[in-house]
């Protein structure tokens, strides 16, 4: 972040300015909210909320679609200041776009079914009662997002939380504002009130929003960054949802089509630069087949076009993360591994080339901590229950795939990797099913964004019990009579004696 006001200064907001990855061309500057800044913008969502609330569904689906609309209008628009900020390709950048607003969709179309106020059984017992539950949102909801995918992370909780009847305040990545102010701004167009705000700074005033009272907070981000805002939450015991790293591999059983594993390899380890949560960086290939994957995936890696006119992938947006590849790359060759295309002399300055790595021990950086570049890790197995084994052996549990022409082993893989989500012969393919809820165990993070267990995420369940009659056993009495109490005795062990 470059400063450009003395953040001493009395009376004059801090700015900073951004650049564009591909060049260092200067993009704009944008304010560092402080605390009062904070304070201020979350009191309009306050007010804001309980408007949004008192829409009820319908209302905020028919709002939310209005916004959706103008987004989609605009989409090479809000594309080109995508990919300006984080130098992915144009293509990349409208994916983006295309997948966020499937999502948005699914939430404003979906919340009604999913959160409106419904019927349970009160049993036999309570004959004299109608129960219900229904879920209200919690109010104003602090939305904390990373730069790797500036829209689409970020809105898998904008839009459940909007959707469930929350206002949102969202601080995005110091490095990804102009994506936040875009979208707020046509969201202030479609809807007329502060019902999503962005707030642009740093770390520090993602804590200040941590800080100022919401009701609950959404972070993305890394693991060690997330640690930090759990703690600041527990100073007011506000819920929070953790959407963490994740170190994924990628499983090839000998059985496998080897070409589409080979494309996802390339695909998840190399699309974005690497810089993807559920990206591919770990791959465990059975030996049996190790070294037709290991050519194709050279093959294919040695076709992918680093910047230029049309690249395959860009930059590495954060420019300090090229110290923590070519770290990587060094502690695995330094611990015996081999790199069969590129090496340390692959990590430039901003731009980072294809590397791929085998046999890399298992205790080394590459191996175990989210490495978030273009780089992968190949290493030889003897089976699939292998190959799971060492997948779980890791901090993580974001996201998992496994590669297999049998049907019964990608379940059964899939049922015992420790991931919050599991792909069969794919990479990421789940991101454009919204009714998928999406997030990770571990280190990888807690809580859910998507889906109706996203929509949920965002709401707290309220139990109504209405006593409409009354009970032909009276216990809720300091009354109670020993005929009550002998009917008890007598009821129990038919209610509840036996043990099916
Ligand atoms: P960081 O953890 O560095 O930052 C995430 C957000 O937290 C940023 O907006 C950052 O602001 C803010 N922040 C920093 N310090 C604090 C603090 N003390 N209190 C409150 N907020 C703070 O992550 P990155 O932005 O570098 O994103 C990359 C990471 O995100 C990777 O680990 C990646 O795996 C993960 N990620 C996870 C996803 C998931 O869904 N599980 C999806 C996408 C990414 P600022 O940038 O201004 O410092």
């Amino acid at each position: 972040m470059t400063l450009l006001a003395d953040p001493s200064t009395p009376g004059v907001p801090r700015t900073y300015s951004t650049v564009d990855p591909r060049d260092g061309s200067p993009i704009d500057s944008y304010p560092v909210a402080d605390d009062a800044a904070v304070a201020a913008t979350v009191a309009a969502a306050r007010e804001a909320a309980g408007w949004w609330a008192d829409q009820g569904f319908a209302a905020r689906k028919r709002l939310l679609l209005r916004w959706k609309s103008a987004i989609a209008n605009e989409a090479s628009a809000l594309a080109e200041v995508i990919s300006r900020e984080t130098g992915k390709s144009a293509s990349d950048a409208m994916l983006e776009v295309m997948l966020t607003l499937t999502h948005l969709d699914w939430a404003a179309k979906n919340a009604h079914d999913v959160l409106k106020r419904r019927k349970v059984h009160a049993g036999l017992m309570n004959y004299n009662q109608k129960a219900s539950l229904g879920y209200e949102p919690y109010g104003v909801v602090g939305v904390i997002g990373p730069w790797n995918y500036p829209f689409y992370t970020p809105m898998g909780s904008i839009s459940y939380a909007l959707a469930a009847g929350n206002a949102v305040v969202f601080k995005p990545s110091e490095l990804t504002p102009g994506t936040a102010v875009w979208i707020a701004d046509r969201f202030a167009k479609a809807v007329g009130r502060p019902v999503l705000q962005a707030l642009t700074g740093d770390g520090g005033t993602g804590a200040a929003l941590v800080r100022a009272g919401v009701d609950k907070v959404a972070f993305t981000g890394s693991t060690r960054t997330a640690k930090k805002v759990m703690a600041l939450c527990a100073e007011s015991l506000t819920p929070l949802v953790a959407e963490c790293g994740g170190k994924d591999a990628l499983i090839v059983a000998a059985d496998a089509d080897l070409d589409a594993a080979a494309d996802f390899v390339v695909f998840g380890s190399m699309g974005n630069a690497g810089q993807t949560c559920v990206g591919v960086e770990r791959v465990y290939v059975d030996r049996v087949v190790s070294e037709k994957l290991i050519a194709k995936v050279v093959e294919r890696a040695q076709r992918v076009r680093v910047g230029g006119e049309k690249p395959t992938y860009g930059p590495m947006t954060l420019p300090s993360q090229t110290a923590v590849i070519a770290a990587h790359v060094d502690d695995a060759l330094a611990k015996g591994g081999r790199a069969v295309l590129g090496g340390p002399e692959s990590v430039g300055d901003r731009y980072v080339e294809p590397v791929i790595l085998l046999d890399v021990p298992e205790d080394s950086d590459a191996v175990r901590h989210e490495t978030f570049g273009p780089t992968v890790v190949i290493n030889t197995v003897g089976s699939v229950d292998e190959a799971v084994r060492l997948a779980n052996a890791t901090e993580y549990g974001l996201g998992a795939a496994v590669f297999t022409k049998d049907a019964a082993t990608g379940r059964r893989a899939a049922k015992q990797l420790k991931a919050g989500v599991v792909t069969i012969n794919s990479v990421l393919g789940f991101a454009g099913i919204p009714a998928l809820p999406f997030g990770g165990v571990k280190g990888s993070g807690f809580g859910r964004i998507h889906g109706a267990d996203g929509l949920r995420e965002f709401s707290t369940p309220k139990s109504v019990a209405h006593q409409t009659g009354k009970a032909a056993l009276n216990l809720l009495t300091v009354e109670r009579s020993e005929k009550d109490d002998h009917m008890v005795a007598k009821l129990l062990p038919m209610l509840h004696g036996r043990a099916k």
